[in-house]
């Protein structure tokens, strides 16, 4: 069921709130998320709520440059971005969440670059 969380960095400049379900988790073996280890979610547009401006943290790009990485300038924890294949959507990285019981979750593995 979607729920709202509260969600941040590390040293706190980054600060949102998202309505997703855990239950949803997903890993991704594509090149980026591979090194950072993150497990994510996938949400709408309005369903991620920026308490910190998007101009405050750095954008991270490669290959095609279509997604869009960003992560805190200040203690460098990636919170969320826009992937290639839906770049109206956000991937919010689920450890960075208040209140989500990470060791009970079963993420599903999905393949490829889907969200690089
Ligand atoms: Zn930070």
């Amino acid at each position: 069921m979607k729920q709202k969380y509260e969600g941040s960095c590390h040293c706190g400049k980054v600060r949102f709130e998202v309505q997703l379900d855990p239950a949803e988790a997903l890993v991704c073996d594509c090149s980026i998320c591979t090194k950072k280890g993150v497990i994510i979610g996938r949400v709408d547009e309005d369903e991620l709520e920026l308490l910190t401006p998007l101009e405050e943290l750095t954008l991270y790009q490669f290959n095609k440059r279509i997604a869009k990485h960003y992560f805190c300038p200040v203690c460098g924890i990636h919170t969320f971005n826009r992937p290639r294949s839906a770049p109206e959507r956000w991937v919010v990285n689920l450890r960075c969440l208040a209140g989500v019981d990470l060791a009970a979750l079963e993420p599903q593995q999905i393949h490829g670059s889907a969200f690089d």
